[in-house]
C-alpha cells in the first residue's frame, strides 16, 4: 500500500482491527498492513483512523452494529483472514468503586464485545486457509495491579475467552492467541496524563515505574500481535505474549 515498504507474508490476507482509529489498534493496522494485508479497521470513532485503511464505525457493545460493520467488510472485501480485537476501555477503583451500571459498561466492550465481533467474522475466517484471532488483554489481567477491579476482571476474562475460543476452532484452523500489553505510550495514557498537575513529570515518574525505564511503544505491541496472527506462528494458539518489560514474567510490582 502506498509506497511502504512490504515484505508480504500477509499478501492477499484482509485483517479487521477494532479500536484501529488511535494508539495500539493503529499501530497493529499499520503493521499488518505493511506485511500486505488489506486492512478493515472498525472503531466507535473513526474520525482519527489512517485514510489508508477502510474504516467502518461500531461500538463493539452493539451487536446490531458489530453485525452491519462486519457485514460491510465482507461486501467490501469479500473474505477476512485476520480479527485482531482491540477496542477496550479503562476503569479505575476497587471492587467498590463502579457501579453495577459501569461493571455491565466495561464487561460488555472489553469481553463481550470480544465475542460479538468474532462471532460475526466466525462464517468468513472458517473460509479463509491462515485464519487467525488475536485479542488485546494487559498486564492488569495477571499482575493483581491495586485501584483496577473491574479493568483487571475485565481482562483476564479475555485471556479465559481466548483458551476457550482457540479449543473451540482449533480443529476449524483458526488459531486464537492474546496479547498482554503494559503501560503503553497511546493516546490513552496521554489523556490519563493530562489529567495530572505537572503532565511532564506525571510521565516521567510513570517511565521511572517501568521495569525498563521506559513506556512500552504501541508498536512493540503491534510486533507481538503480528507474530500471532502470521502464518510463522501456526501451530501456536491459545497463549499469550506480555510486551510489558519484563514486569509480569519476573513478578515486579509498579512501584
Ligand atoms: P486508545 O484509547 O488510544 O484507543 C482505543 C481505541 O478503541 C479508540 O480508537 C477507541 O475509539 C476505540 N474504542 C473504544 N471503545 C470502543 C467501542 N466500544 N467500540 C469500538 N471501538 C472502541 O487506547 P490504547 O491504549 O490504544 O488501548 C487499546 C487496547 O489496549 C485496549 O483494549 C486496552 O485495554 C489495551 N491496553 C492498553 C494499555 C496502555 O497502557 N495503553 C495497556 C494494556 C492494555
Amino acid at each position: 500500500m502506498g509506497g511502504r515498504t512490504m515484505s508480504g507474508q500477509l499478501d492477499g490476507l484482509v485483517a479487521v482491527v477494532t479500536g484501529g482509529a488511535s494508539g495500539i489498534g493503529a499501530a497493529i493496522a499499520n503493521a499488518l498492513a505493511d506485511e500486505g494485508a488489506d486492512v478493515a479497521v472498525l472503531d466507535r470513532d473513526t474520525s482519527g483512523a489512517d485514510p489508508r485503511f477502510a474504516a467502518f464505525a461500531a461500538d463493539v457493545s452493539d451487536r446490531a452494529g458489530v453485525d452491519a460493520a462486519i457485514a460491510a467488510v465482507a461486501e467490501r472485501f469479500g473474505r477476512m483472514d485476520i480479527l485482531v480485537n482491540n477496542a477496550g476501555i479503562g476503569a479505575q477503583g476497587d471492587v467498590a468503586a463502579n457501579d453495577d451500571d459501569e461493571w455491565a459498561r466495561v464487561l460488555s466492550i472489553n469481553v463481550t464485545g470480544i465475542a460479538r465481533v468474532s462471532a460475526a467474522a466466525l462464517p468468513w475466517l472458517r473460509q479463509s486457509p491462515a485464519a487467525a484471532i488475536c485479542n488485546t488483554s494487559s498486564i492488569a489481567a495477571t499482575a493483581g495491579l491495586p485501584q483496577r477491579a473491574l479493568y483487571s476482571a475485565s481482562k483476564g476474562a479475555v485471556l479465559s475467552l481466548t483458551r476457550a475460543m482457540a479449543a473451540d476452532h482449533l480443529r476449524e484452523g483458526i488459531r486464537v492467541n492474546a496479547v498482554n500489553p503494559g503501560t503503553a505510550d497511546t493516546p490513552w495514557i496521554g489523556r490519563l496524563l493530562a489529567s495530572a498537575p505537572d503532565p511532564a513529570a506525571e510521565r516521567a515518574a510513570l517511565e521511572a515505574r517501568q521495569p525498563h525505564g521506559r513506556l512500552v511503544s504501541a508498536d512493540e505491541v503491534a510486533g507481538a500481535v503480528l507474530y500471532l496472527v502470521s502464518p510463522r506462528a501456526g501451530s501456536t494458539t491459545g497463549t499469550y505474549v506480555e510486551v510489558d518489560g519484563g514486569m509480569s514474567p519476573l513478578r515486579l510490582r509498579p512501584a
